[in-house]
């Protein structure tokens, strides 16, 4: 069961409005298509997860902190008699382990998961110890990318491959997992101690008047500028796109880079490139007033 869902970190959502509406340097690209890629995977994941039928508890994408040092976990999943901690990885290409260092096939050093995942164990051992919780701890790191190749595996049974998820998932579903009242109170522990404000961001400095102003293809990243009640049209690559959902797009957009200023039609209308009509705009924040897919929106004129 699904205690907790993912969703696209704030992080990744601001980054990638930015990236439709500034230049981002190519080092803040790198990092944005590499959050973007990790989502992903997560996601793919978690369509394995939800093929465990025993009894079991869920947490995805938790922030901790322990002894001040913060540490992400992807998914954990709590069982009668362990707790499967997976670090997730969509790597795609070849790539060897050299020791302790990991290489992509051309030699170049990346990032240890393996120790990333150690780290991640040590810590979230030392949480369970400090509330006397005394279930195992069992860490994977899965690779969940079909174009993903890894020479010289160590015989580490820690490690999941693509390959092997499907037999990895059945063996889980023999398990005998019946919880009870502790397990449900670990959980309630781990929700209650997760973090929300990511101290990792990495987002760029942005100003408003620095932002392209306007309504952009989903697909290709080009300015619309023609505009018809019903649908858009991107210029470049052709894909039409509902109008209704493309301003509400924008306005969410707005949102996620500014969630504490109050939205106006004027301040819609100057950030889609006078685009959409003033009175569309006006009718959809009254629409949008109370539910929308990003938390509410506060004010409209
Ligand atoms: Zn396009």
């Amino acid at each position: 069961m699904f205690l907790k869902n993912r969703s696209e970190s704030e992080e990744l959502r601001v980054m990638k409005v930015l990236n439709s509406r500034m230049d981002l340097a190519e080092k803040e690209k790198q990092y944005y298509l590499n959050l973007q890629k990790g989502f992903e995977g997560e996601v793919i994941f978690d369509g394995y997860l939800k093929r465990i039928v025993i009894q079991s508890l869920i947490l995805n994408d938790l922030l901790l902190e322990q002894n001040h040092s913060h540490y992400q976990i992807d998914s954990l999943m709590i069982s009668q008699r362990l707790s499967f901690l997976f670090e997730v990885k969509n790597f795609e290409g070849e790539y060897y382990f050299e020791g302790n260092k990991f290489k992509t096939i051309n030699g170049n050093e990346v990032k240890n998961p393996l120790l990333q995942l150690d780290r991640n164990v040590s810590l979230l051992r030392q949480f369970f110890n400090s509330f006397g919780i005394k279930i195992p701890i069992e860490p994977y790191l899965v690779f969940v990318n079909p174009d993903f190749t890894l020479y010289q595996t160590p015989l580490n049974s820690r490690i999941i491959l693509p390959t092997n998820l499907n037999r990895f998932i059945q063996k889980m579903n023999k398990q005998m997992s019946a919880l009870n009242q502790q397990h449900v109170g670990l959980s309630e522990k781990i929700l209650a101690s997760h973090i929300t404000k990511s101290p990792f961001s990495k987002v760029p400095h942005y100003e408003y008047s620095q932002l392209r102003k306007g309504v952009f293809c989903q697909a290709c990243g080009t300015g619309i500028a023609e505009y018809h009640s019903l649908i858009l049209t991107c210029p470049k690559c052709g894909k039409p796109v509902n109008t209704n959902s493309a301003l509400v797009r924008s306005i969410e957009e707005y949102q996620v880079l500014y969630p504490s200023e109050k939205l106006s039609t004027n301040t819609i209308y100057e950030w889609t490139g006078d685009l959409f009509p003033k009175r569309t705009i006006r009718q959809t924040l009254k629409e949008n007033l109370i539910i929308s897919g990003y938390g509410q929106w506060s004010y409209y004129e």
